[in-house]
């Protein structure tokens, strides 16, 4: 190894462990669905973003199934080669009806998605309003672009409204941008979307919302976006299809013409393989169960708001998430990675999160309950909760 490489590598690791910011990486031995097998012990899952239960759904497995034995188990090809199957047009096409846009563009993630859409759009030429608690995609994809990076803080409108007015009076920019996540997963809480809007058209910005958890869970389904009856107003419609949709991959909604001018600017969809066609037919089946079915996304919330109620009412502070995401805010950073290791050991995998990723003194271990969890594993969930929050006097 280079000595440059090697001294670089043992005085990083030495400090992030020193900081306690190396993680150990748990490996789940089998499928990630409502319980999981970690060092051959099961645990109820309430970590995963795998809200409808799609991703272990065998609807979707025989979809994927099916596509790889006609088509292969690659695209063979970046999208503007030859990489462009008929499968990924289908998608496409999919995609831009359960959004009620005109077209949309699909991209092997969402995080590349981010990266390479918001900089096909934005240069240096120009200026981005960006809430402060985006998700690093959003932030990255920012940087890319070159565009002046206006931090907003978090969903104050009053602070999007000033930095918007200075930002367009200045005659600096030729284009201004607002761009949020739809849904916040930190701590569950949603965009204000009519109020962003009225501010978007009071000084021309260019709208883009990331609702990689607001699809699948909010409007109908639909996403933060449809919740609003905002699909027509709305820049960028930009989404994830690993989460709620459970298989892999990102996408954007928008017009006609925006996706034309990404299908031939994103970098990503010109220099990156394409998503395979076993995962493009189990999404398209995702987004045709939950368009034919409501009870998917029906049960996800019932879940949702039965947990939530039954950590409240044994005494847990869950925040003020709109959204399944269940935070239980402990404070403190020890405690919270500490409370999270025991409720592991007990049988709950929940992760602890603690500052940098949320606020400092508001450390928590984040809670996903999904359709696919029954009301025995909540319960049971619930009950090692009650066990070790009074053991360790937290509640
Ligand atoms: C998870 C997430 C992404 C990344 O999506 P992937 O498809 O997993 O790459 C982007 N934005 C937000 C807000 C997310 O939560």
């Amino acid at each position: 190894m280079s000595p440059k490489l090697e001294t670089f590598l043992d005085e990083g690791l030495d400090n992030l462990k020193e900081k306690g910011l190396y993680s150990t990486i748990d490996v789940v031995e089998g499928a990630n669905g409502p319980i999981i097998e970690i060092n051959g012990e099961k645990k109820i899952n309430l970590a995963s973003n795998n809200y409808l239960g799609f991703a272990t759904h065998p609807e979707l497995i025989e979809a994927a199934n099916e596509a790889t034995e006609k088509y292969g188990v690659g695209a063979g090809a970046v999208r503007t080669i030859n990489g462009t199957l008929d499968i990924h047009r289908e998608l496409e096409e999919k995609i831009a009806k359960f959004k009620g846009t005109e077209a949309a563009i699909a991209f092997q993630s969402g995080f590349n998605c981010n990266m390479g859409a918001i900089s096909a759009v934005m240069t240096k030429e120009d200026a981005i309003l960006s809430d402060a608690l985006n998700h690093a995609s959003i932030i990255d994809g920012c940087r890319l672009s070159g565009a002046k990076i206006i931090r907003v803080n978090h969903s104050d409108m009053e602070d999007l409204d000033k930095k918007a007015k200075e930002a367009v009076e200045s005659g600096l920019y030729k284009k201004v941008m607002y761009i949020t996540d739809g849904v916040f997963s930190m701590d569950g809480d949603v965009a204000k979307m009519p109020e962003i809007m009225e501010i978007a058209e009071k000084y021309g910005l260019i709208v883009y919302v990331d609702d990689a958890h607001g699809s699948g869970v909010l409007g109908k389904g639909a996403g933060t976006v449809k919740e609003f009856g905002l699909s027509d107003k709305v820049d960028f419609q930009m989404g994830t299809l690993s989460k709620a949709i459970g298989v892999v991959g990102g996408y954007v909604a928008g017009s006609q013409k925006l996706i034309d001018w990404l299908k031939s600017q994103a970098r990503p969809f010109l220099f990156s393989t394409s998503l395979t066609p076993g995962a493009s037919a189990a999404v398209i089946k995702a987004l045709d169960l939950m368009e034919s079915d409501p009870s998917y996304v029906d049960t996800l919330w019932e879940n949702a708001n039965y947990f939530k109620e039954k950590l409240q009412a044994i005494g847990y502070d869950i925040g003020e998430s709109e959204t399944p995401i269940t935070p239980v805010i402990l404070g403190d950073e020890k405690l919270a990675q500490e409370f999270a290791k025991r409720l592991i050991d007990e049988g709950v995998y929940v992760k602890p999160i603690v500052f940098p990723t949320v606020p400092l003194g508001t450390g928590r271990v984040r809670n996903m309950p999904t359709a696919a969890h029954t009301k025995e594993m909540l319960d049971e969930a619930v009950a090692i909760y009650e066990k070790v929050g009074k053991e360790m006097k937290i509640i």
